[in-house]
């Protein structure tokens, strides 16, 4: 999206220019992808601040992802200048709710303080873990196996916790029971399912949901889902939070309201208060994390409920994508067996480009290669498309390997767009582990994960032992570890510390001499990193000092993070990693005061790193990797949707409703709608998923099928009999046998799948389109 123009409101079409200057309290912008809603509400601020008498620092502005935060307030520097634009409180509502309870937490009286640590996915995991085992359901089993199969269902039943806690945005510090209620009557309003009905009683998960908010409590912890729950307990309990917030926010703007969920709209909701203006901007027909809580209701109905005044403004024209384009769009949107009842058709107003491409291959191989070749032929062609211009799309992971390796074989540079991978990295999760630690001394789960990294020779017995010695003293292991260490001091040259009082003997922690000597080296190691994060030594340095005290460098290069030896490249590559973050946390902590405030701040910029957070630099050459539920809201001048087939895209499992389903044809509509210039939709005749030996056919995606048959219909609407007359088959022919055969089969008109076949006939060169590789 370019940068935001000085003529702002000149630059805007009409209908635009009315949703920016609009003077109601309350406005809903429903539009499609591509109308400039992000736009709008980007110019809508600048507006505000330039003409509305409005202050930078009483608008806050919540997006999607960090990343379209910083360009917001980037483009708002052109007009604003970078100081006030940097006043703007522009973020997620993640890392908005963060900053919420900092300040606030304690003024809830539930025992956390504003040093809380924040759990990311792996990290809830853990604890999950921790909590189902000690539920009565999992004590009961006797059978090794079934208690495995238990914890393995656990991730399943901890998205049952999130959507819980998501839907129930009052749950925080309520019972179990009490959430799992309120949450069933939402079900039960809205006409959802019980997810966990399988697998678990209500009361086995609520007890469950109950040692798990007990073990991140004791852990001074919060998941993602508690940032939103505990953000909304804050704006109903604590009055003077409410009032300071609704004092200063005059101004709320969200990006892609039709993806909240009901704790982010009780938010909004309880932030807006009676005097706060709200703006907010979506589109139902993109639609696409309903299985992760959100409620596109909020957006249809709720919003108008609860906003007396309220009013709605469309905007009806793309400026994003190709005429071709926005046909395909509308093909594959016409797949959903529902849409929104006032939707309108987008209307280009670009004018027509290049036809919309099926790219085939005989297997997946086949499919990547002739992507990686198209996108050769458009670099080095007259257009010389830079690869940073080009996104491959996919909606499963597993396609995202499926084309790195020809593409590194090809020499196309890419760039891997979120899948958080590098921050999933061993090494990465170590090191942090021993950052958060750091932070919050009484981070169990942080300190189980490398309490015997590098080995000490603990063991699984010497860590219980351990644990049952704190347990004695009525501590977790982590406060009765680091006993003391207020008392600690740096020596005056920062080399070591004085005044930590001793660990036990041996004996008495229930460990063997070797191991309690280096159990007593790591506890001095933290605390003296601890105190130098507290002397405002910078946090790069510390890092550094950290991992010397601990040895790390050598547990990587003895092949301690798997991978062999110190010889191989992968110790190359593991501590290369752990430079990288190094610099990070450098350049974060670069313009900032030092101290744990600056080392807390990394770690929760760290852990609210969305899918869509690249880690790389904007600018850096390299197509784009990325699945379609990161690319919302990005747009590419050239798109590849791969892995355009039935089971993939749209996604198709057991049980599945058809609400599931519509979202699945939202999810390729949203991909075909992040094109500008050029779409190329691919797929695979066979293809091998999920590690499997054989490559097993495939039926073309209906999404794709109804695009061709589309075309095909219009292209027959412009052959000439004379085209016909010139080939023996002709394009589709309707009087097929076989085709006619099927569709009398199904009973009614054509179905996707004989669509399906019409393309593939097509496709393996029984005519000559040009849109066709
Ligand atoms: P999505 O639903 O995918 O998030 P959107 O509605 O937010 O899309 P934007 O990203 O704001 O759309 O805009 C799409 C593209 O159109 C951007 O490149 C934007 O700069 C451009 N655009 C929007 N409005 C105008 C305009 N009036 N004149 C020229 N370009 C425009
Ligand atoms: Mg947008």
């Amino acid at each position: 999206m370019p940068a935001l123009p000085a003529d702002f409101l000149t630059a805007l079409s009409n209908e635009q220019r009315a949703a920016v200057t609009a003077s109601d309290k309350y406005i809903r912008v429903i539009a499609g992808p591509g109308s400039g809603k992000t736009r709008v509400l980007t110019s809508r601020i600048a507006h505000l601040c330039t003409h509305g008498g409005v202050w930078p620092y009483e608008v806050l502005a919540i997006t999607f992802t960090n990343k379209a935060a910083k360009e917001m307030q980037n483009r708002l520097a052109k007009v604003l200048g970078r100081v006030r634009a940097r006043q703007i409180a522009a973020g997620t509502f993640h890392s908005f709710c963060v900053q919420v309870l900092r300040r606030f937490i304690e003024d809830l009286g539930c025992g956390y303080t504003s040093s809380f640590m924040i759990y990311d996915q792996g990290d809830a995991q853990a604890a999950f873990m921790q909590a189902v085992k000690e539920t009565d359901a999992y004590k009961q089993l006797d059978n090794k196996d079934q208690r495995k199969q238990m914890l393995r269902t656990a991730t399943k039943l901890l998205d049952d916790v999130s959507n819980i806690k998501n839907n129930a945005p009052s749950c925080f510090q309520k019972r179990g029971h009490q959430v799992v209620d309120a949450h069933e009557r939402f079900l039960i309003r809205t006409g959802g399912k019980m997810p966990w009905a399988n697998n678990l009683e209500m009361h086995d998960l609520a007890q469950a949901y109950d040692m798990y908010q007990a073990i991140l409590r004791d852990n001074r912890a919060l998941d993602f889902d508690d940032l939103l729950s505990g953000a909304v307990a804050v704006l109903q309990k604590v009055p003077g939070a409410r009032q300071q917030l609704q004092a200063r926010f005059k101004h709320i703007l969200v990006d892609e309201f039709q993806d909240t969920n009901m704790a982010q709209y009780e938010l909004v909701r309880l932030l807006t208060g009676e005097q706060g203006s709200l703006f907010v901007v979506g589109d139902p027909d993109q639609a696409i994390y309903g299985w992760r809580g959100a409620v596109v209701a909020n957006m249809r109905e709720s919003f108008l409920k609860d906003y007396a005044g309220a009013i709605t403004l469309n905007l009806r024209d793309n400026y994003r994508s190709t005429p071709e384009i926005l046909l395909a769009a509308e093909r594959a949107l016409g797949c959903a067996s529902s849409m929104s009842p006032d939707r309108q058709p987008l209307v280009p107003i670009k004018a027509s480009g290049p036809r919309v491409e099926i790219i085939t291959g005989e297997d997946d191989r086949e499919e990547a290669q002739v992507v990686i070749d198209k996108m050769k032929q458009l670099h080095g062609g007259r257009e010389g498309v830079a690869y940073k211009d080009m996104a491959v799309l996919y909606r499963i992971h597993t396609l995202q390997r499926c084309m790195e390796e020809p593409l590194v074989r090809g020499g196309v540079p890419y760039i891997v767009v979120g899948g958080t991978k590098f921050w999933d990295k061993k090494e990465i999760k170590d090191v942090l582990a021993f950052l958060r630690l750091t932070a919050s001394l009484e981070d169990g789960v942080a300190l189980e994960r490398i309490i015997n990294v590098p080995v000490r020779g603990l063991g699984a017995k010497g860590v219980a032992n351990l644990k049952a010695w704190a347990k004695e003293q009525g501590q977790s292991l982590g406060a009765a570890l680091f006993a003391g260490h207020r008392r600690a001091r740096l020596t005056a040259d920062l080399n070591n510390l004085e005044g930590l009082p001793d660990l036990p003997p041996a004996k008495q922690l229930g460990l063997k001499a070797q191991a309690h000597a280096k159990v007593e080296l790591f506890r001095r190691a933290i605390v003296r990193a601890r105190c130098l994060t507290e002397a405002n030594i910078p946090l790069d340095t510390v890092i550094i000092e950290l991992l010397e005290d601990l040895d790390y460098e050598q547990h990587i290069f003895s092949g301690g993070c798997g991978g062999g030896d110190g010889k191989s490249d992968t110790y190359k590559l593991r501590w290369s990693n752990v430079q990288q973050l190094r610099a990070k946390a450098g350049d974060y902590s670069e313009d900032r005061p030092q101290g744990l405030d600056a080392l807390r701040g990394f770690l929760d910029e760290v852990a609210l790193l969305t899918d869509a957070d690249s880690e790389k630099a904007e600018q850096a050459e390299g197509v784009r990797l990325m699945t379609v539920h990161a690319a919302k809201g990005l747009e590419f001048k050239v798109v590849f949707i791969v892995g355009c087939e039935e089971g993939i895209l749209p996604r198709v499992w057991e049980d599945q409703l058809p609400e599931d389903l519509d979202e699945e044809i939202r999810l390729g509509y949203v991909g075909v709608t992040r094109a500008e210039e050029r779409l190329y939709l691919c797929h695979a005749q066979s293809r091998a998923l999920y590690g499997e030996w054989s490559r097993k056919s495939t039926d073309v995606s209906r999404m794709l099928a109804a695009h061709t048959s589309g075309q095909l219909k219009a292209m027959m609407a412009k052959t000439t009999q004379a085209a016909h007359a010139t080939s023996s088959r002709g394009p589709y022919d309707p009087s097929d046998p076989e085709i006619a055969l099927r569709r009398r089969r199904h009973g009614e008109g054509r179905s996707w799948r004989n669509e399906a076949r019409a393309a593939s006939r097509l496709v393996t060169g029984s005519c000559d389109l040009p849109c066709f590789t």
